[in-house]
């Protein structure tokens, strides 16, 4: 799964799964949010409102901004029922019908009787979207939370809007422990963007389709068939017993992590091939590779199975 961005036909669709707008706390209009992800170089967009009852649940058209080369995915930031310290859950959910039901949901604090996020993340998987767990460090998760959306396809492991406002953007403790029990979950970098403070073109995922079409866009993030940066480029990952080799952007530092203490690095000048030796990596059956370029901005590959 974490090799086929790499070995599907088609070409890399640059996108942002995770933004507000003035529909909920944003503070742009979603004309204005589009625009300025076109602006930047994007291909696609998911406008992901918080949909609360406050803001009358909320799931922008953005059908109206779409062109021949800007698309973008319906969906929202779903929130329903406590996690264990008590507070609301922040699911992503793109590529949602326009019609999907909401949940009972007045406002950013549970209630009492409403739908829980496991129950409310496999309605949107049912209705057909792809369903990530939201910024586990930011909402302070445990694994039982995280495991418990027993329906998700990812995990956000980067967000950029957490990484500036509260220096907590991390998932990959979180998706590591759960690629252990045996969980085949992709992750996703986002901005979260709100433009209320450098929240924005911060992290992205780059999906492999044959088309900018949401339809391809959503089928192939479904299938895995993308991985996530702040900057890098991944060309090309390789796997065999002696090393993973990694074509990329220049780069300064090749990651591969894997179960427990498995990781190893390779450091060097301007590197677009680096290969990492696998004989730490004995008692691992997952692998992930980070690349980190001179400025410590990152891509990262989705997880990649070893059967
Ligand atoms: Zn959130
Ligand atoms: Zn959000």
């Amino acid at each position: 799964m974490g090799l086929s961005a790499f070995t599907q036909p088609g070409r890399f669709y640059r996108g942002n799964l995770h933004t507000h707008s003035n529909l909920s706390d944003g503070c742009l209009e979603p004309a204005e949010v589009c625009r300025r992800y076109k602006a930047e170089g994007y291909d696609f967009l998911a406008l992901t409102d918080h949909f609360i009852g406050m803001y009358g649940y909320p799931l922008a058209d953005t059908k109206p901004f779409r062109d021949e080369s800007f698309t973008t995915l319906l969906g929202a930031e779903l929130h329903s029922g406590p996690t264990q310290n008590g507070e609301l859950w922040h699911i992503l959910a793109v590529g949602l019908p326009e019609d999907f039901s909401p949940p009972d949901a007045p406002g950013f604090l549970p209630v009492e009787g409403q739908e829980s996020g496991p129950e409310l993340a496999r309605r949107a998987v049912e209705a057909g979207a792809f369903v990530a767990v939201a910024h586990p460090q930011w909402s302070g998760l445990t694994l039982e939370d995280a495991r418990s959306i027993d329906v998700a396809h990812a995990v956000e492991t980067y967000n950029h809007g957490c990484a500036m406002g509260c220096d907590r953007p991390d998932g990959f403790h979180t998706l590591d422990l759960l690629l252990s029990e045996g969980r085949r979950l992709t992750c996703i970098a986002t901005d979260d963007a709100h433009f209320t403070e450098p929240d924005h073109f911060g992290g992205w995922v780059m999906v492999k389709a044959e088309e900018n079409t949401p339809e391809a866009l959503l089928s192939a993030l479904k299938a895995g068939h993308f991985y996530s940066s702040q900057g890098p480029e991944i060309r090309a990952i390789t796997v065999d017993r002696e090393a993973v080799t990694v074509e990329c952007s220049a780069a300064a530092t090749v990651i591969v992590q894997g179960h427990g203490q498995a990781a190893a690095a390779t450091h060097g000048e301007s590197m677009t091939t680096a290969r990492v030796p696998m004989n730490r990596f004995y008692n691992t059956d997952w692998l992930r590779v980070t690349v980190m370029d001179r400025a410590g901005k990152r891509a990262w590959s989705n997880p990649i199975w070893l059967d």
